[in-house]
């Protein structure tokens, strides 16, 4: 007797789950935990923490706008280096519990200066969170963001921040945001400087537009990963440029049905990617806002038919794409992907 998510994947009750995850595509503000944005927003005076709104928001994002418009109230609950201490800590936790043991997650010190915060501090925060919750939590490590409607200048300052004080924990740079906001190639010198400080590169691209956009991204950007990239399916050259590459996309089937990305799960092209041998890697990317988690990603493949094997090679795959480990420490945590019996 199958059972329907929030957004509507049919998936079996779960008797078992995946752990020893990672996830390589989650962002900071979008995957905390509820309560944690219900008590920043009762304490900002804001209507997310009323009873029953946040979940009432969350349902009825439909749209990329509508996401990005929710997205952006709760980076507004932000008011001190403390609060993203905090959140980090609880973030990490979190993810342990459902079965994540390693997590690269988005940052963005623009968000943080827009919204009146030292970017610098809410950096040094986040940093500090992750480390003060790492024996008991999940191993977080901090890929720097870049909105992509707010242009290349921005994404300078991004690097410059990360330039006067590489942090050990920072792994990787990449780019959000609105997808036809800027063609790719305006942040060509911004990936480049990024290679060249020692970041790996990613991009969200040919999630919210088409074949055109992620062929742009891979062209003027030579990414190291993608996250999305699930318009390939629509373009045969593409499908076997990213076989033939072996760039691996970071595809997030539940975002994409709730952003209308695509329209259901039975039209999402996951199987499709994968016959084509392209390397995918699943991801919950804001959790908090599609009401999934790692695992939860790894249901709603399920239900779309993919069996064991294709979930298990998803999950390695998702460790031998990070960004913030030696091989052998990939290999390691490839190898500690299993099922667990979940406790009813
Ligand atoms: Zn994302």
């Amino acid at each position: 007797m199958g059972t329907l998510t929030a957004r509507g994947a049919e998936v079996e009750q779960e008797k078992r789950r995946l752990t020893g995850l990672a996830d390589c595509h989650l962002h900071f503000e979008g995957s905390l935990p509820p309560d944690v944005v219900e008590a920043l927003a009762r304490r900002a005076g804001d209507a997310l923490g009323e009873p029953g709104t946040l979940s009432a928001r969350r349902a009825s994002v439909r749209d990329s706008a509508a996401f990005l418009a929710l997205f952006a109230d709760v980076c507004r609950l932000f008011r001190s280096p403390g609060d993203y201490a905090a959140a980090a800590a609880r973030l990490s936790r979190t993810l342990a519990a459902d079965g994540v043991a390693y997590a690269e997650i988005y940052v963005s010190p623009e968000i943080c200066q827009r919204i009146g915060v030292d970017p610098e501090a809410a950096l040094e925060a986040v940093d500090a969170g992750f480390a003060s919750a790492a024996a008991d939590g999940c191993d977080c490590r901090i890929l720097l963001d870049t909105v992509r409607h707010w242009g290349p200048e921005a994404a300078g300052r991004v690097l410059d921040l990360h330039e006067r004080r590489p942090r050990n924990r920072v792994v990787g740079f990449g780019m959000g945001g609105e997808e036809g906001a800027f063609p790719a190639a305006a942040f060509a010198g911004c990936y480049a400087r990024a290679r060249s400080v020692g970041l790996k590169t990613s991009v969200h691209a040919g999630e919210w537009l088409g074949p055109d956009s992620l062929r742009d991204a891979l062209d003027a950007l030579r990414p190291d990963r993608i996250d999305h990239g699930i318009a390939a399916a629509q373009d045969p050259h593409l499908l076997e440029r990213l076989a033939e590459e072996v760039v691996p996309l970071f595809v997030a089937p539940t975002g994409n049905v709730a952003t209308g990305a695509v329209t259901s799960f039975s039209a999402h092209p996951l199987p499709r990617l994968l016959e084509a041998g392209v390397a995918v890697a699943l991801s919950a990317d804001d959790p908090l806002l599609f009401s999934t988690s790692t695992a939860g990603e790894y249901a709603a493949a399920a239900a779309m038919g993919l069996d064991d094997d294709a979930l298990l090679a998803m999950a390695r795959r998702s460790w031998r794409g990070a960004f913030g480990l030696s091989p052998a420490e990939r290999e390691r945590g490839a190898k500690g992907v299993r099922w667990e019996e979940v406790e009813s």
